[in-house]
Order: structure tokens, then C-alpha cells, then sequence
């Protein structure tokens, strides 16, 4: 089965045919660690977690190179840095961290590379050089910039127009700028700015603008022209603009040849963004939601399409999550080795089609429910091969009906701290345990067999 993407380059819909289909090539652009990522931050690595599985899939997991860069140097960052007096390492080292646990709570794959913009300073110099001698880039007072007008079809992407253009170009420091629309590629140390957040150039230290960043990384990782490139819509205009700027005014060859881009999750309409001061982090929901089931909400619309987050989107994709947990817990078989259903695959290579694609696991639930016994492990294989390609259902069903899976083990091992302070004859303790819990509607039953619990 053909799968079709929204390609940004062309503004259609294009059936997705790799250069080389013993290694597809995928590149998302990553996060920015000075800080937690939020519930937006989570929709592209989700959204292009299951247009991955499905390249998988269909290429065969060996022949797909996914990489999704780790951006550890940045303006924010060393500002947390001189706010906090913390190192920039320490910093980028801890939300990195914090972010790849947050997005494996969401069933997010690990990418095949994640690369460091530190680790590929180098290569950005490289490019950077090679600009320079073909006539794209130019040293200015404060470092070196792009030549916007140097390059015929700049603005292909976006499509913007010139004015349009430099009203969108970041507001940097002029710097010597040749034309208003020229871009950063280097920029050169500030006085004060720590000594982990520069490096020895040509043009003498300083530290690399971030769309050279991904250009460097991408070619280094993955090759000079990669299949598919992706992000938030944000990111059209500049960064993948200058992106493209970068790689084939070097490269002479286009830099990715499908570019898909994902909408925005708004709250309360109002898109979510740090700036607006309105964001929900990933790391705070994942206290009160199970990540699966804030997976479940990011795909319940297609990517391109805009989300709003509210607590009745999270509490009905809660609800169709027991829906198909229950289903799977009534089949009490082995699964059959099926593929994928049809119509979830169908869905899936349809641009990514999620909400269709859950639409089609609901109905398999249905079926489920109504079926006999006979039929059970072809159904149960085929709800959890749709699993698998959605990053949804990898978990025990019992469990999933305890309450969240994680958070099982965590009142199982209180309840068994309890029954512990009990046979130590410490009542006062296991009092508190149990009250502790009650408190969060989780009761403990004592009975002849021991302890067991459940929410109420
Ligand atoms: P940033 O750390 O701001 O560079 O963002 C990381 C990724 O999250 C980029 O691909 C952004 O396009 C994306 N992003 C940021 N905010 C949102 C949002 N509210 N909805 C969807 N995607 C977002
Ligand atoms: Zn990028």
C-alpha cells in the first residue's frame, strides 16, 4: 500500500517514495534543553513517532534511519545558565534527560541518532566555509550571515514574499547586515558569555546560529538529501527556510524532499507557548494522566489539523482506552501473529490519518466484544499489531484496569510496605499508608490471602 504525505514543498499530497528504499531517512527537529518541555513540544516527536513505525513497517525497521537532534547550545541556555549559575552542561544534561523520560512516557520510540549541535561544530564550520567560498555568506561585524538575495529561489518553502520575509526574520542585532533578510550562521562571543558556549572559528570565537545546527547534523547523520524533514509549523519560516538556504546553497542538491509539518496545540484556543505563559508540561500532566493516555489525545486529530487540550479531551481518551483495554482482557487467549489491520493501515498511510486509524480500532473493540471465543486470537492479534503501529495498548490489561500500569507498581509496593509495617507490629505506619492512599480513592482490602487494592 502506497503511503501519501502532505509535502509543504509542493502543497499537496504526494504518494511517499524513498531515494532509496533500503534506507529511508527521517530528520525532526528536536528540542531546545534549557527547560521542560510542554504538551505541544510533545506533538511532533508523537505525530512522526507513528509515521516512523509505519516506514518500519513497510521499509522493514533495519532500513529506516530516524535521527532527532538534541539542540545543547542557544541563547535561552546560557541565560538559564547566568540566571541559575549552574553550568550550560548541567543544564542541557538535565532537561535532555527529563525530556527523553517524558516523551518515553508518551510511547515515543528512541530515534535511530539523536544528535548534539555541540558534538557538530565542526561540520557547521564547515558549511559555513563552503558558503563562503561559493558566494552565499559573507563575514559581517558580528559574525558571519547568510546572503539571502545571493540565493534565486530563497523563500521556496514558505512561500512568503520579500516583505513578508524580513518582517519574519528573527530581530537580531543588525550586525552588518548586507540585506535585511540575511540570516546568522555564526555569531560571535559576547564579553561574559561562559567559555562552554564558544568556539575557536575562522571568523574568530563565537558559537553557531541554530538553523546551521540542523543542516550540519543532517548531513552528517544522514546525508547531504534526506527523504523526509519535519516539525512544527512554526518552523516553516525561518528555520526550515534556512535550512534549505544553507544545505543546497553548499550541497548544490535539494536538501529533503518531503516536508511535513504539524499544526499547533492550543488551550483554550490560545496556542501554547512559553511566551504566552499558558503551557502544560509534560513532566506535570504525567503526574495526573497516564502517558498513554495523553498519546491517545495527541493523535485523537490528524497532525496537521489544530488541537486544543482540555481536561474532557484527556477524560475521553481515557475512556476509549479502557474501552480497548477491557476488550483485550475479556480474549483471555493467546494472540495470533496477524499484521496490522487493513483499515488501520489504510488510515495510517492515508498522510497519517490518526483519528481514522482510531476510529478502526474502535471497531475492532467492537467486534471483539461481540465475538465468540473462536475468533478471539485473530481479533486480539489484530488489535495489538494496530497497537504496536499506533504506540498504543503495549500494556498488561490487568494492570490497565488497576488504574495506570506505573502507577501500579508504585501502590503495589506501598501496600506491600504496609503489610511489612504490620507483621513489625508499626500500626502507626501502615495506618498512614493506608490513609494516604485513601486519599488518593485507592482502598485496601485485607483479606485471608493477603492484601489487594482498588481505586474507588
Ligand atoms: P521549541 O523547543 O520551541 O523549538 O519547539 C520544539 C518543537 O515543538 C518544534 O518542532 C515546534 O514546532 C513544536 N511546537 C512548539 N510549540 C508547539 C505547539 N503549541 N503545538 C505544536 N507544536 C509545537
Ligand atoms: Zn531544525
Amino acid at each position: 500500500m502506497d503511503i501519501r504525505l502532505h509535502n509543504t514543498l509542493t502543497r499537496e499530497k504526494q504518494v511517499f517514495s524513498p531515494e532509496n528504499p533500503q534506507r529511508v531517512t527521517m530528520y525532526v527537529c528536536g528540542p531546545t534543553v534549557w527547560s521542560y518541555a510542554h504538551i505541544g513540544n510533545a506533538r511532533p516527536p508523537v505525530a512522526f513517532d507513528v509515521l516512523f513505525r509505519l516506514l518500519q513497517m513497510k521499509y522493514g525497521a533495519a532500513h529506516v534511519v530516524y535521527a532527532a537532534n538534541i539542540t545543547d547550545v542557544d541563547d535561552k541556555i546560557i541565560a538559564a545558565a547566568a540566571e541559575t549559575g549552574r553550568p550550560v552542561g548541567e543544564i542541557t544534561a538535565l532537561y535532555e534527560t527529563i525530556y527523553r523520560e517524558d516523551m518515553g512516557a508518551l510511547g515515543v520510540t528512541e530515534p535511530t541518532y539523536r544528535p548534539h549541535a555541540t558534538d557538530h561544530i565542526a561540520g557547521m564550520i564547515e558549511i559555513i566555509q563552503t558558503l563562503i567560498d561559493k558566494g552565499h555568506a559573507y563575514a559581517g561585524r558580528d559574525g558571519v550571515l547568510f546572503d539571502v538575495p545571493s540565493m534565486a529561489d530563497y523563500g521556496k518553502l514558505s512561500g512568503r514574499n520579500r516583505d513578508e520575509m524580513i518582517a519574519g526574520a528573527r530581530v537580531e542585532v543588525d550586525g552588518g547586515k548586507k540585506d535585511p533578510a540575511d540570516f546568522a550562521l555564526w555569531k560571535a562571543a559576547k564579553p561574559g558569555e561562559p567559555a562552554e558556549a564558544r568556539w575557536d572559528s575562522p571568523w574568530g570565537e563565537g558559537r553557531p546560529g541554530w538553523h546551521i545546527e540542523c543542516s550540519a547534523m543532517a548531513k552528517a547523520v544522514l546525508g547531504e538529501t534526506i527523504d523526509i524533514h519535519a516539525g512544527g509549523l512554526d518552523l516553516i519560516f525561518p528555520h526550515h527556510e534556512n535550512e534549505i538556504a544553507q544545505s543546497e546553497c553548499a550541497h548544490g542538491k535539494p536538501m529533503a524532499r518531503y516536508w511535513l509539518h504539524n499544526g499547533f496545540l492550543s488551550i483554550d484556543s490560545e496556542k501554547m507557548s512559553k511566551s504566552i505563559g499558558n503551557v502544560k508540561l509534560v513532566h506535570d500532566l504525567l503526574k495526573h494522566y497516564d502517558g498513554e493516555t495523553m498519546r491517545l489525545a495527541l493523535m485523537s486529530a490528524h497532525y496537521r489539523q489544530p488541537l486544543d487540550w482540555t481536561e474532557s479531551l484527556l477524560d475521553q481518551s481515557k475512556t476509549t482506552l479502557d474501552r480497548l483495554y477491557n476488550a483485550l482482557r475479556r480474549m483471555d487467549v493467546e494472540a495470533e501473529d496477524t499484521g496490522a489491520p487493513k483499515g488501520v493501515v489504510a488510515a495510517l498511510c492515508d498522510d497519517l490519518n490518526t483519528p481514522q486509524a482510531l476510529a478502526e480500532l474502535s471497531a475492532l473493540a467492537t467486534e471483539a466484544n461481540k465475538s465468540e471465543a473462536a475468533d478471539w486470537p485473530r481479533l486480539k492479534g489484530q488489535m495489538l499489531a494496530a497497537g504496536r503501529l499506533l504506540g498504543l495498548l503495549h500494556k498488561n490489561p490487568e494492570d490497565w484496569a488497576r488504574g495506570d500500569a506505573s502507577d501500579a507498581k508504585r501502590i503495589d509496593a506501598l501496600v506491600a510496605q504496609r503489610i511489612d509495617a504490620r507483621q513489625q507490629k508499626d500500626f502507626a505506619a501502615a495506618d498512614q499508608i493506608r490513609k494516604a492512599l485513601a486519599e488518593e480513592g485507592i482502598e485496601i482490602m485485607d483479606g485471608p490471602q493477603g492484601s489487594t487494592w482498588r481505586r474507588v
